[in-house]
């Protein structure tokens, strides 16, 4: 079966990369030439533009940063004819749920469809191919692409098109606040005198256990690696399209948005490539 893989960066590289090993033909496209060497080094086609990549392809996946380029990306391959009739588009980039719906819409009157199969487990789990993946469409369409996705990861199915993304973004806002607060609470640990890694192994067998004290502080941030794969912009813009969505649907979210306001602003402090981990370094340069 041949897959267009368009984005083949942090995450689009190594879920790529499976599914040249599980025996698809994989025609990616991405901006960055290295990345297209990597995948053609992986042994699958690497495209020089978007148009080459879809050929031929009757399922295109997207991993892309945000629905501005998702969205872009698309109107290409729409205006110029360049998908097969009938084929599937998958966004798997973590997109904003209602503006997937009115792309999906848009598409159905070009004979495209769209469905949405969002992540999360980042680039280790991409790696090994146990992804979690919430999806989003009509059932017959899912199952059409459910055999792709099967390569990656496990499939959960969120509802209609858009319910993936909008799942996504509210996971990655509890993930982030999570973050946020264990590593406040890991400063002033620190600060009385507290052995890191004995209140890690503590939090894990109390209540305060989240992926944040069994994952991140563990893997990334004591050993100062800082190298989770996931750049802290690309989370803030997540938390963005939670508290939107809270908004547009009236729910009160007071602390997601404190949350949001204080990631933003770490944002703004550190450098434009920051790993997401490194919200700590912000915290420990703040003054209070
Ligand atoms: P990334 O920045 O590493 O990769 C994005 C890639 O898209 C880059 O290689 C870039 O060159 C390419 N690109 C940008 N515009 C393009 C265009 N118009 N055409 C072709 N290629 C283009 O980001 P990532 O970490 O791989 O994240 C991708 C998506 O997955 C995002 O939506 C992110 O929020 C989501 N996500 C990331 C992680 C993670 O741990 N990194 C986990 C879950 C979800």
């Amino acid at each position: 079966m041949t897959v267009a893989f368009i984005g083949l960066g942090n995450m689009g590289g190594p879920m790529s990369a499976r599914l040249v090993r599980a025996g698809h033909r994989v025609q990616g496209y991405d901006l960055a030439p290295a990345a297209r060497q990597a995948l053609a080094e992986a042994g699958g086609t690497a495209a020089d533009d978007l148009a080459s990549a879809v050929r031929g392809a009757r399922e295109i996946v997207l991993m892309l940063p945000n629905s501005d380029i998702v969205e872009a990306a698309v109107r290409d391959l729409a205006e110029a004819e360049a998908a097969e009739p009938g084929a599937i588009i998958v966004d798997m980039s973590s997109s904003e749920p209602l503006r997937t719906r009115a792309l999906a819409a848009a598409l159905k009157t070009r004979n495209l469809t769209l469905v949405d199969a969002p992540v999360s487990g980042g680039v280790a789990r991409a790696r090994t191919g146990k992804l979690t993946i919430m999806t989003g469409g009509e059932p017959a369409d899912l199952e059409r692409v459910e055999p792709i996705l099967a390569c990656l990861g496990t499939t959960t199915r969120a509802g209609a098109v858009g319910s993936g993304h909008a799942v996504k973004a509210l996971n990655n806002l509890l993930s982030a606040t999570h973050l946020l607060v264990t590593s406040e609470a890991m400063l002033a640990g620190e600060r009385f005198g507290l052995d890191p890694e004995l209140m890690l192994s503590i939090f894990n067998s109390s209540s305060g256990r989240s992926g944040s004290t069994e994952n991140k502080w563990p893997n990334f941030i004591l050993p100062g690696t800082f190298d989770s794969g996931f750049g802290l912009r690309l989370m803030v813009k997540d938390m963005r399209i939670a508290t939107s969505l809270a908004e547009q649907v009236g729910t009160r979210d007071p602390l997601g948005q404190a949350a949001t306001e204080l990631w933003a602003r770490a944002a703004d402090s550190l450098e434009a490539g920051a790993d997401h981990t490194e919200i700590v370094n912000w915290l420990r340069k703040d003054p209070r």
